[in-house]
C-alpha cells in the first residue's frame, strides 16, 4: 500500500495558476464560500468505476484534492502545478 502523497495538515488559502491567465485565482469554495483548504495528492488508478463513467483519463496520473475545511467539498485538479497553497 502506497502512501497517498502529501497531506497538509493546516487548511491554507489555495490560489489557482491556470493556463493563459496571468494572476493566480484564489480558490472560494462553491458551497460555503470559506478560502481555506486542505490539499492532497491522489495516485489513482482508473479503476471499474473510472471505466463506468467514461473518465479514465482523469486518473491516468495523480490529481491534487482540495478539500473545504468547513463543509468538506473536495474539489480536483488534474494539473497539480495549477495548485499553489499559501502556506504563510
Ligand atoms: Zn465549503
Amino acid at each position: 500500500m502506497k502512501n497517498l502523497g502529501g497531506n497538509a495538515k493546516q487548511a491554507t488559502p489555495i490560489f489557482i495558476h491556470a493556463r493563459g491567465i496571468e494572476n493566480t485565482i484564489p480558490l472560494i469554495c462553491p458551497i460555503c464560500k470559506n478560502n481555506k483548504f486542505y490539499t492532497q495528492t491522489s495516485m489513482l488508478r482508473g479503476g471499474r468505476w473510472a471505466s463506468f463513467f467514461d473518465v479514465e483519463w482523469l486518473f491516468d496520473k495523480s490529481a491534487t484534492i482540495c478539500i473545504c475545511s468547513q463543509c468538506s467539498k473536495m474539489q480536483w485538479f488534474k494539473d497539480k502545478k495549477a495548485v499553489i497553497p499559501d502556506l504563510r
